[in-house]
């Protein structure tokens, strides 16, 4: 085998590393072998103390780690992560008989930066966010196939819209294991949800909001709850099967819509109604209609950037939600851009508030579940975060 490239600090760079911190910047490297994109390297500081192993990819973050410790990275190696991956998930209690669907690798949350990995019901989509995992895929599918068993039923490689533009180009979605083509139907929580990774956004689901979708359910009984941005309609059928008066979800997405619809039949939900349209021009006639409003759009931010624009972005469409619904209501509102932390978040909404004109409470304060794990040494992994608000 060929040894492994090596990476050399500069003085004083290796602080991160061993706080665990698993990025090093292409301004703290001192001496590099010539490396190729996607290589495996070992980092040491300036001192040659060992840091770590990690992904090497020419850019500003030129090394990912994955493994803190001097390892082999071979097929134990890869089946170790994954295996500890699902393992913490069924000790958690994520994995059960209600609920067959988790994202099982969240990137550096589960020490594989460049590598999302979603289950559902025994099918995985595979996302490759580099070069070094989209060339591991083999590796990888072996140490799923050693985990699952013959619970394995297929893997869909959905890395063409995740990889950086360069490889994205000579890469197909394709299965890369078994045979999809038919709809899966999940269950989270006993709510049942149509998948369809091939057709839909990211990877088929919004996993992240199984616990927020949850919590809904406590507030929907005998209200009229519109859920914005609604996609496939996860909140609503949440919301229907807890005795909701009405539920409306609002996409711009018609083929969102059309599922929300399929997904509402599939629960036999009767009061559910799918409109797909802007949420901004949807609720401009909306006043006290609706009790219960749940605000979940995409990132508006993707990067720094564009931070002030998204700033802008959610106070006017938290300013119109508030503005709308009835006194006593309950707005559930999110964020899912990582580049605008929980306080600017919740000061984004108490303008909103200020702007509408309306006094609010906090009920609760939300955040993404333990499937996508935030590790303390890495708080970049930190991107959803919410609010519940009562409404006066
Ligand atoms: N709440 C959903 C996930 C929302 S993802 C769930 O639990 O599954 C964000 C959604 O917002 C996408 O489906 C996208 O189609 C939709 N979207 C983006 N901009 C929109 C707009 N201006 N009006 C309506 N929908 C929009």
């Amino acid at each position: 085998m060929k040894p492994v490239a090596k990476i050399i600090l500069h003085n004083g760079k290796e602080h991160s590393l061993l706080r665990f911190h698993p990025w090093v910047f292409s301004g703290a490297i001192k001496i590099k072998d010539d490396l190729q994109d996607g290589e495996l390297v070992e980092v040491f500081s300036a001192k040659q103390q060992f840091l770590g192993v990690g992904h090497y990819s020419n850019a500003s973050i030129s090394v990912r780690i994955i493994s803190f410790k001097q390892v082999e990275i071979n097929d134990d190696f890869w089946f170790n992560k994954i295996n500890k991956a699902y393992e913490y998930r069924k000790n958690l209690g994520i994995l059960n008989e209600s609920t067959n669907v988790c994202r099982l690798i969240f990137g550096e949350g589960d020490g594989l930066p460049g590598l999302i990995i979603d289950y559902y019901a025994g099918h995985i989509v595979f996302q490759a966010h580099s070069i070094a995992m989209h060339l591991n895929r083999e590796a990888l599918i072996k140490a799923l196939q050693k985990t699952f068993g013959d619970g394995l039923k297929s893997v869909y490689d959905k890395s063409s819209e995740t990889l950086p533009k360069q490889y994205a180009q000579g890469v197909k979605n394709q299965y890369l294991l078994g045979q999809g083509g038919e709809r899966v139907v999940v269950k989270e929580n006993n709510c049942e949800f149509i998948i369809d990774w091939e057709n839909g956004q990211k990877t088929g689901f919004f996993v992240d909001q199984r616990e927020n979708r949850s919590l809904l359910s406590k507030y929907s009984k005998g209200k009229k709850v519109l859920n914005t941005f609604s996609y496939t309609g996860g909140f609503s059928v949440y919301a229907a099967l807890a005795g909701a008066t009405l539920v409306h979800s609002v996409d711009s997405s018609a083929p969102a819509i059309e599922l929300s619809r399929q997904n509402a039949d599939l629960n036999k939900i009767k009061n559910h109604e799918g409109y797909d349209e802007d949420v901004f021009d949807f609720l401009k006639d909306k006043d006290n209609v609706y009790d219960v409003i749940v605000l979940d759009p995409p990132a508006f931010a993707k990067s720094r950037d564009v931070k002030h624009n998204a700033v802008k972005g959610y106070i006017k469409l938290n300013a119109l939600a508030l503005r709308k619904i009835k006194p006593g209501g309950i707005l559930f509102t999110f964020s899912c851009s990582g580049v605008i932390d929980k306080m600017l978040f919740y000061n984004s909404v108490a303008a909103a508030a200020i702007e509408a004109g309306r006094n609010v409470k906090v009920v609760h304060y939300l955040c993404q579940p333990a499937d996508h794990p935030v590790i303390p040494f890495f708080p970049e992994g930190e991107y959803l975060k919410g609010m519940v608000l009562w409404v006066e």
